[in-house]
């Protein structure tokens, strides 16, 4: 085994001449160096390790986003450590199975939950951590002394993240140190970040997209970052003239799009638009190109596999796809354990260095979805065209189907966010006492509105009877978890009465 610590000897080595050079700007003009940004983690990584921090114990830690909060993600690496993030929307009801799961050594909480989660944090020790950095955590870190980082080889785990979970129960998705620096190091080299990138982050770090893509690409790249503790239109414009790139879901871009200051000329400096973690509208990325001169790059991946495809940085960036295969990772659309021919839809399967190491404590569940020879049965729906573009076409639990026959939400959705009147839609399969599933189609209108006649008359003429929605539902705006992806789950549980 080398001596080194595999992910923080990656982390550190892009800024280890530069330790005055600026990592983050935060609000107010703060400004936290490369320096200050490790020493800080390492003096987090001794005080971890003088709470009795053991090299492989958990992390956990719920807490807003903070520069502190990520010396103590980088902490819990150099301590050797496996760090858990948990989203802030989490109750602390639900925090009881996830801590009664990852039996954590040490959890780290807002103080407003301190008292409740020390009553179900069994015999973890429980610190705290406000939204302006400080809390009991800070006082320790502040009188520890700082550590060099333990050893860790590449497949050391580094971090569990647990799923959305949105049928069943949540999995903690277990990531190596290698799983963590191989896709960021090829990420940074494929969208070409460098120490001159001023990246815009404004996304939540208990998320893979916001922890291990935005940040490690940076710290990777030795780029500095814009440091928002959360989405905010009027700060990422304040930003843009002196930023290079942006990294968000889509509901960011659309957010942006609303608002009149977003031009060509406060886009001047940008050089990369990076949408994920759901799908973006062929429409935003049009609109986005008409506004700003810039065609959004999309890329995709989940929490289990990193990121697994992109559109390309230079090339084509196609529109309503996630581009290719990135470095190193295979692809294959799968049906019925028999891969199909390009353009046909099936489950995509995914394998690399960028693919978990399985569902802690969850041996049947890592069986079913990783199997022996790497590959990972992702539950995305996808087809693979000609060109090697791929699209994803929803989640394989969200197929719909009526009478026997399978309908694509996705395929319904775009012909609906085609027409005039509509903002976005979700369709979605309801339990129908005749066809098992029925077709329903929840659907946003623009200020200038539509009507259900005009959707139903316009799908008669474009999708096959069995498509069409049987019912078509109005809403002001569709269900949205933090990360931007519409939540069908809820949908269908409000819609499951309608044909009963
Ligand atoms: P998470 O594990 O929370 O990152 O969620 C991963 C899931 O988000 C994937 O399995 C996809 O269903 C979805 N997803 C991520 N990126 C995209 C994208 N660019 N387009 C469509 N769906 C996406």
């Amino acid at each position: 085994m080398s001596a080194t610590n595999h992910l923080i000897s990656r982390l550190q080595a892009a800024s280890l001449g530069r330790k005055t050079d600026v990592f983050a700007t935060l609000p107010y003009g703060r400004k936290v160096s490369f320096g200050e940004l490790f020493d800080g983690a390492a003096k987090a990584a001794g005080a971890l390790i003088s709470l009795g921090l053991a090299p492989g114990d958990r992390v956990a830690v719920q807490v807003e986003k903070t520069i502190e909060a990520i010396q103590l993600y980088l902490g819990t690496v150099m301590a050797g450590g496996v760090f858990l993030p948990l989203n802030t929307a989490y109750t602390v009801s639900e925090l009881e199975y996830f801590l009664g799961d990852a039996t954590p050594s040490v959890v780290v909480c807002d103080l407003s939950k301190l008292e409740s989660i020390s009553e179900i944090s069994g015999t973890a020790k429980v610190l705290t951590l406000d939204a302006d950095g400080l809390g009991s955590l800070t006082d320790l870190v502040r009188s520890s002394d700082p550590i060099e980082p333990i050893a860790r080889s590449a497949d050391d785990l580094a971090a569990i993240l647990y799923t959305s979970g949105t049928t069943g129960r949540s999995k903690g998705a277990m990531l190596s140190h290698n799983n963590l620096s191989s896709n960021s190091e090829m990420l940074r080299d494929y969208w070409q970040f460098t120490s001159e990138d001023v990246l815009i982050h404004a996304l939540p770090i208990f998320h893979t997209h916001g922890l291990f893509v935005a940040t490690n690409v940076a710290l990777l790249a030795g780029s500095s970052v814009v440091f928002l503790p959360k989405f905010d239109a009027d700060a990422i414009l304040e930003a843009m003239p002196k930023a290079t790139a942006l990294m968000g879901v889509p509901t960011f871009y659309t957010r942006l799009l609303d608002d009149p200051r977003l031009t060509k000329e406060r886009a001047k400096n940008m050089r990369l638009f990076i949408s994920g973690s759901a799908p973006l509208l062929v429409d935003t990325h049009e609109k986005w190109l008409g506004r700003t001169g810039h065609r959004i790059l999309e890329r995709y991946g989940m929490t289990e596999t990193n990121m697994s495809t992109s559109n390309p940085y230079d090339g084509e960036r196609r529109a309503g796809t996630v581009g290719f295969p990135l470095p190193g990772v295979e692809t294959k659309v799968m049906l019925d354990g028999q891969e199909l021919p390009e353009g046909e839809t099936g489950v995509l399967w995914v394998r690399g260095a960028n693919v978990f190491q399985g569902y802690w404590q969850m041996p049947e569940k890592t069986a079913e979805e990783l199997m022996e020879d790497g590959w990972f049965i992702t539950g995305d729906l996808a087809r693979i065209d000609q060109d090697g573009y791929v699209t994803i076409v929803g989640r394989e639990k969200d197929l719909v189907i009526t009478g026997g026959f399978n309908v694509y939400p996705k395929e319904v959705e775009s012909l609906i966010d085609d027409l005039n009147g509509i903002l976005e839609s979700a369709v979605i399969g309801v339990p129908h006492r005749d066809f098992g599933e029925a077709v329903v189609a929840v659907v946003v209108a623009t200020r200038d509105g539509t009507t259900i006649d005009a959707i139903s008359g316009a799908l008669e003429t474009k999708l096959a009877k069995f498509k069409r929605p049987k019912q078509i539902i109005f809403v002001d705006a569709l269900p949205r978890n933090t990360m931007g992806k519409v939540q069908k789950k809820a949908l269908r549980e409000t819609y499951a009465g309608l044909f009963a």
